[in-house]
């Protein structure tokens, strides 16, 4: 990914886990030199594409109102809670790439949103 790229959706982006900002990290991924630069959430301590701010709070939104548990086998909790909200955070993301109210920028505010997708 275009390290450009990455800094804006550093800026834009939260974690789908925590909600928390993100920032970005210089990866060595082996001994011969390669190395990029990744997303990271401090809070959570790990590698986070992250998702558009707009789309956690409707996840968390959603997760709450509808008591929504993909994870019906694992205790509940704060991890079990986080991710759920990662997980809506997916869907809603791929809803939002189909319906084309997003693009590489965040969301598009001030265009119709595109109801006739090719599936
Ligand atoms: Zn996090």
């Amino acid at each position: 990914m275009d390290p450009q790229k990455i800094l804006e959706r550093t800026e834009r982006c939260v974690c789908k886990l925590c909600g928390g900002k993100l920032q970005t990290k210089i990866i060595i991924y082996n001994k011969y030199g390669g190395q990029g630069i990744e997303m990271y959430c401090p809070h959570c301590g790990c590698i986070e594409y992250g998702t558009e701010a707009e789309i956690y709070r409707l996840a968390k939104d959603f997760v709450q109102s509808v008591e929504f548990d993909y994870f019906v086998e694992m205790g509940e909790g704060e991890r079990n809670y986080q991710l759920n909200v990662a997980k809506i955070c997916e869907v809603l993301g791929w809803c939002f790439r189909k319906l084309e109210l997003i693009d590489e920028h965040g969301i598009k505010k001030n265009e119709p949103c595109n109801f006739d997708y090719e599936t």
